[in-house]
């Protein structure tokens, strides 16, 4: 028996780099899978779907941004009596809709879940929905299947999950619908262990680990001297614990992503309660600057209280702080999310095909400028922060070739080019050239 696990398309996101950084969640189904089991895996982003590839089942997992694509795909494999199952962020949050498209759906987190229907499935009883009623133990969690990712082009930057879930609940963010308000953290040993197995650089895919200072104060006393270098998500305002900052430094962190977040916009000219000041942010971002971090920040336009004068003042603040790359985002309202509902019931949701809630479009009408206003903006802003040589419009919208933040050797490149290198990405080809070279 055979199942096929397929990671859809997800559209263009200017930072193009970031389609070549792995995910985890097929990959820890995998690692859930009994071995009896053959699996194979495609990442639609990077190389092609084999719709005449051999197959007893077809599982696939979709953001919302994925969704559209991921029924085109399921509806083909279906065609040719192939039973496809659905999961992740978006099934779980849209369980009704997916089931039109799939034989199965896994609604919420895979552990304990997916043994019960790949059980089903093999004894020919296999059930719509499955549904996981209880969130599983982060004792219990299994490494994810990291082999099934080899040769396929990503970079050389394996990813990492040491906790799940948020009790932050900001209003636009889909994360806690999928796992929970309640921060849950794997056991910091085990971590440790899986880290140790790990390659040189690893990427922290969770949303907010830092939260739970005690329990990161263990895993980065653990990492120092493991000779790892790290990056992953987190608060500006971390910096202002210079114990944190230092113990960071010290675990291998070389870049973090920052969300300079909405109190950014509300921040400049003005003074509102509750927001963090503009100098604030800069002298945060200074400490980070000064222990040797670099930082991604992202800032999110069009909240409400964002006015036309945004996007400049955003481009200009970004440039005084030194920060190294930016992303700006479009606030999306992702389907089940408070931000969702309010646009929702305010009549201003305007565009309700999911392909487009990337982030890069415009689905709502905003408050203080029109929906045009609020794209050119972003536009502007990308154009405005980043140097010509590196910004291309496409049709598909705008591509940004910088991963000017990934200090990745010339030797890690030679294997890079080796073994993952594809002809149609010249943007890496120049980029590995211009790192070989030292230039
Ligand atoms: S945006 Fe970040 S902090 Fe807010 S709920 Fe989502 S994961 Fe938590």
């Amino acid at each position: 028996m055979k199942i096929k696990l397929i990671y859809p398309e997800w559209g263009n996101f200017p930072l193009k780099y970031r389609r070549y950084i792995h995910t985890l969640g097929l990959i820890t189904i995998a690692a859930l899978t009994p071995p009896e089991i053959g699996l194979s895996f495609t990442d639609e982003r990077i190389e092609p779907v084999d719709f005449d590839e051999p197959a007893d089942m077809v599982a696939i997992s979709a953001m919302t941004c994925q969704a559209k694509r991921a029924y085109d795909i399921a509806d083909r494999f279906r065609a040719k009596n192939i039973p496809v199952v659905m999961g992740g962020l978006h099934p779980s949050l849209m369980p009704e809709e997916s089931a039109l498209h799939a034989d199965a759906v896994v609604v919420g987190e895979a552990e304990g879940t997916w043994e019960n229907l790949v059980q089903d499935f093999v004894g020919g009883s296999m059930k719509k929905f499955y549904k996981c009623v209880e969130r599983p133990k982060m004792e219990n969690v299994s490494w994810p299947r990291r082999d099934l990712l080899a040769g396929k082009g990503y970079i050389p930057m394996q990813s990492m999950q040491v906790s799940r879930g948020c009790p932050v609940n900001c209003e636009f963010c889909s994360v806690p619908g999928l796992f929970g308000t309640s921060y849950r953290g794997r056991p910091i040993k085990e971590a440790l262990a899986e880290l140790e197995k790990m390659e040189e650089y690893i990427f922290f895919v969770d949303d907010n680990f830092h939260l739970a200072k005690r329990r990161s104060y263990e895993l980065f006393d653990g990492m120092a001297g493991m000779g790892k270098k790290w990056t992953g998500l987190a608060p500006l305002a971390a910096a202002q614990d210079r114990e944190y900052v230092d113990r960071l430094v010290k675990s291998g962190c070389w870049l973090l992503y920052v969300d300079v977040g909405p109190w950014m916009s509300a921040s400049f000219g003005e003074k509102r309660a509750g927001f963090t000041t503009a100098e604030k942010h800069l002298e945060n971002i200074q400490r980070f600057h000064d222990a040797g971090i670099k930082l991604i920040a992202s800032f999110v336009f069009g909240y409400d209280y964002d006015d036309k004068g945004i996007f400049e003042r955003t481009v200009e603040f970004a440039k005084k702080t030194g920060i190294e790359e930016c992303e700006f985002l479009i606030l999306t309202p992702y389907p089940r999310t408070r931000l969702h509902d309010k646009l929702e019931a305010e009549g201003r949701i305007i565009d309700r095909d999911l392909s487009r809630y990337t982030t890069t479009n415009v689905v709502y009408r905003p408050a203080l400028m029109t929906p045009d206003e609020l794209y050119e903006g972003y536009i502007r802003a990308w154009k405005e922060f980043y140097s010509k040589d590196v910004i291309e419009e496409t049709d598909d919208g705008l591509v940004v070739k910088t991963m000017s933040q990934f200090p990745i050797d010339p030797g890690v490149f030679d294997r890079m080019i080796d073994e993952r290198y594809r002809p149609e990405d010249k943007w890496v080809e120049s980029f590995v050239r211009r790192e070989r070279l030292g230039k």
